[in-house]
């Protein structure tokens, strides 16, 4: 039987954790009746520095039922380093880990179907969204664009797939050998390989609280996952330099001309055109450049992606 760990990230999540621990807890109990996963199963909440009462909430669950555990980051980390750290916490314990937002938008009764892809070989199994009927047009639209994007850019993503999945002990095993700081998990997990699988589901409405994820972190998200995962902005700016080369080669031959014949007028206006197209196309490459050596500079210093502060489980580990 299947020991199941969830990991979920919470962040300031006091309005929606005691109605998601029950729904998890009722879901478990059906699971283990079920003898769908061992009853040492664990719903595991991963606390990402919030300013409310969720950890004391997580304290309070962990007491009444040894089911809940929970850890905790010394400081907000974002959504991604939170759920890295539960899963690099989580990977010794579990035979499989399922991470999912505390929110629990995503459906938890396709637990089922993903043990069952796990039981059949299957090293991720990845929730993809059937629909997006719950979303505001907006949203939806620019969700769908950014997996559009992300995939011309040479970022594998799974087409309408989040953070829902299913990772097995071997998977986050893999998983943990990359060491980078710069983070995308929905991009990276594909890298790993083994056998997947796509389970699909509907996503429904948050339960209570808002969205901890408004337009500045989605687009800061999508940014990160195409310049941490992709160089084809950089090689973009090579083939637009090739480009601007060659007109100016054909304007330099067609100056010459006009000089020659006698036609050369006084050129401020195309002067004038050039150096700010020049100037704004130079400035905009030194800048993804600089994105990138932002980039290698911060996996040079190899800082902690997390650090986890506490660990409330039953075998006395850290
Ligand atoms: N979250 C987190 N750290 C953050 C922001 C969010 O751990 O800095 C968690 C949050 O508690 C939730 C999940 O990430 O469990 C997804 O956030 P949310 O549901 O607000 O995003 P949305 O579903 O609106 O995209
Ligand atoms: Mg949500």
């Amino acid at each position: 039987m299947t020991k199941l760990y969830l990991a979920i990230p919470c962040y300031n999540e006091e309005d929606v954790l005691w109605d998601s621990a029950e729904k998890l807890l009722n879901k478990y109990y059906d699971l283990m009746t079920e003898n769908k996963i061992s009853p040492d199963s664990k719903i595991v909440f991963i606390d990402d520095g919030s300013k409310d009462n969720t950890w004391a909430i997580i304290e309070d669950l962990h007491g009444q039922n040894p089911v809940f555990e929970g850890i905790k980051l010394s400081r907000n980390r974002g959504h991604q380093n939170a759920l890295l750290a539960g899963l690099m916490t989580l990977k010794d314990k579990a035979d499989a880990v399922i991470s999912i937002d505390a929110d629990l938008q995503d459906d938890i009764n396709v637990f089922d179907e993903m043990v069952k892809k796990y039981e059949q070989g299957c090293d991720v199994v990845y929730g993809v969204r059937s629909k997006r009927q719950t979303d505001t047009f907006f949203k939806r639209f620019t969700a769908e664009a950014f997996y559009k994007i992300l995939n011309r850019m040479g970022a594998k993503v799974i087409f309408n797939h989040a953070d829902f999945r299913l990772m097995s002990r071997r998977a986050l095993e893999a998983f943990s050998l990359y060491h980078e700081t710069n983070i995308f998990l929905r991009g990276m997990v594909p890298m790993i390989g083994f056998k997947t699988a796509i389970v699909k589901y509907e996503r429904a409405e948050r339960l209570a609280g808002e969205s901890k994820y408004p337009l500045k972190k989605m687009l800061a998200l999508a940014w990160e996952g195409v310049t941490s995962l992709s160089i084809k902005p950089i090689r973009m700016i090579t083939w637009l330099g090739l480009f601007i080369f060659i007109i100016s080669l054909a304007m330099i031959i067609y100056s010459l001309i006009s000089f020659f014949v006698g036609a050369a007028v006084s050129g401020w206006a195309s002067t004038l055109c050039s150096i700010w197209a020049l100037g704004g196309l130079q400035l905009l490459a030194i800048g993804i450049i600089g994105e990138y050596i932002g980039k290698i500079y911060m996996e040079t210093k190899r800082r902690p992606r997390f650090i986890v502060e506490e660990y409330l489980g039953d075998d006395g580990s850290y």
